[in-house]
């Protein structure tokens, strides 16, 4: 099994990877398969006008997500990569005034937003939680093509087909040919000890097979440029964020009082922590707020692993460039075994497959450039993901802001625990990493499903939105 790190990390905008990410992503696709000779076209038939449907916990918290507006951005052929994020209420309000999306390289279709664009609570589409469907129709109201987008979490899209052919060819996929083609954290641990290599020194040999080193490395900084530029960002930002809630920015003023207290000497004994909690909490809010932001592993998660990076540039003096790029890697590593045995989408399995491996990812990397063995990164990793399992998935009014924000704050403590304790034994452990990820997986099987990313059911219920 090979997952690249530029599929676990990859820069977009929020604020999620899975109901903003992947519909943009998804309307892209179609944008490409109408211009394609993969389905039969009618002669004489032309494309003039599209529609789109949201299924499933897409239909139930899209709205919050703004998932909505992420398939508008799509279909007018912005990719979540790209878009300016300063520019997207601009491209939506000129959607809706002209009722049509002009993609570049299309003749431009029909497309009103109010009447074009469904939120279906009322048909889930068997297959996954996260269903669209695109719907091409000629001047007569004619469908001429239509597809059905799952999206699977950290920005991920398939077609029914290709979800089928996931499912039946998961073996398969661990014989691709890289040199250390570890599907599990028990293989991964083998290869190690039997090649001598770290995690990070296999996962660079896996991603050397498909790409040069210069790349590899270019595209690892232009990854922790953007987390960087998230925090950085996110604690210059004042204001309260879109949505409704009314939920207030808190990572300036937070940081405003630690470089207060860093400058004045003052004790601290949470020092750590209160660092930790202001960097997660800037990339959440810039998150929530739709700003430029990178899946790790998914957009809901995305402050857990850039604070624990920013963390070790800040406590740990020895911090370079290098180890940056370990980190990633070995956080990346974690996080492919994670996503191929389990999930990393809380419309999967809740909250315990988003900020649980985005904990465990973080741990993973910290023991790493703390001179770690294997045995012991697996081992932090595994303490993270353990003590975030059974967390649903809850976001009041659909938005990414109540509990996500403060819970990634948490998830980056978590994960600088795990590793601290990890590094303090010798990496013998009772519960192995693969068997708090099949739990994982087996309790995100058995969660009702009003916990998984629908605001049916926890806080979203219980709080009262004024
Ligand atoms: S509760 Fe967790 S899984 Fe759900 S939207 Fe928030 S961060 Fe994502």
């Amino acid at each position: 099994m090979f997952l690249s790190v530029f599929d676990v990390f990859k820069i977009g905008v929020g604020p999620s990877s899975s109901h903003t990410m992947g519909p943009m992503t998804a309307a892209n696709r179609f944008l490409e398969l109408i211009l394609s000779d993969e389905w039969p076209r009618p002669a004489g038939a032309h494309v003039t006008a599209l529609k789109a449907s949201l299924h499933g916990s897409l239909a139930y918290t899209g709205i919050g997500h703004g998932t909505g507006n992420a398939v508008i951005i799509g279909l007018m052929g912005e990719a979540p990569d790209k878009v300016d994020p300063d520019r997207m209420d601009e491209i939506i309000a000129e959607v809706e005034r002209t009722g049509r999306v002009t993609p570049p390289g299309h003749p431009g279709y029909n497309f009103k937003p109010k009447d074009d664009l469904v939120y279906d609570k009322k048909t889930p589409l068997p297959g996954h939680a996260n269903a669209m469907r695109l719907t091409a129709l000629d001047r007569d109201g004619r469908v001429l093509l239509t597809q059905v987008y799952f999206s699977i979490g950290g920005g991920f899209v398939v077609t029914e087909t290709e979800l089928l052919a996931m499912q039946k060819n998961k073996k398969a996929a661990s014989t691709q040919k890289v040199p250390y083609p570890f599907a599990s954290a028990k293989e991964m641990l083998t290869m190690a000890a039997s090649s001598g290599l770290s995690i990070a020194q296999m996962k660079r040999a896996n991603e050397e097979a498909v790409m040069d080193r210069a790349t590899l490395d270019a595209g690892l900084d232009r990854i922790w440029d953007a987390m960087s530029g998230c925090i950085d960002r996110g604690l210059k930002q004042d204001g309260r964020l879109p949505g409704g809630l009314n939920v207030r920015r808190r990572a300036r003023s937070i940081h405003d009082k630690l470089q207060e207290e860093w400058r004045s000497n003052r004790q601290n004994p949470l020092l750590a922590n209160d660092w930790l909690s202001v960097y997660a909490m800037a990339v959440n809010e810039e998150n929530a707020a739709g700003g430029r932001v990178v899946t790790s592993p998914t957009n809901g998660a995305a402050g857990v692993v850039p604070a624990t990076v920013r963390y070790y540039l800040h406590f740990h003096p020895e911090a370079d460039q290098e180890g940056v790029r370990d980190y990633l890697l070995t956080a990346a590593a974690i996080g492919g075994i994670i996503k191929h045995n389990a999930s990393i989408s809380g419309a999967e399995v809740g909250c315990q497959g988003e900020v649980g491996s985005a904990s465990a990812m973080a741990a993973a990397g910290l023991a790493a450039v703390m001179g770690g063995s294997p045995e012991q990164i697996e081992n932090a990793a595994e303490i993270a993901l353990e003590h975030h399992l059974g967390m649903t998935c809850d976001p009041i009014a659909g938005l990414v802001q109540v509990p996500c924000i403060e819970r990634n704050a948490l998830g980056a403590v978590k994960a600088v625990t795990a590793a601290s304790l990890a590094m303090k034994g010798d990496g013998e452990h009772f519960v192995p990493l693969d068997a708090c990820i099949e739990t994982m997986r087996q309790t995100g099987n058995d969660m009702n499903e009003k916990y998984k990313e629908t605001s049916l059911g926890g806080l979203a219920v219980n709080v009262v939105e004024c």
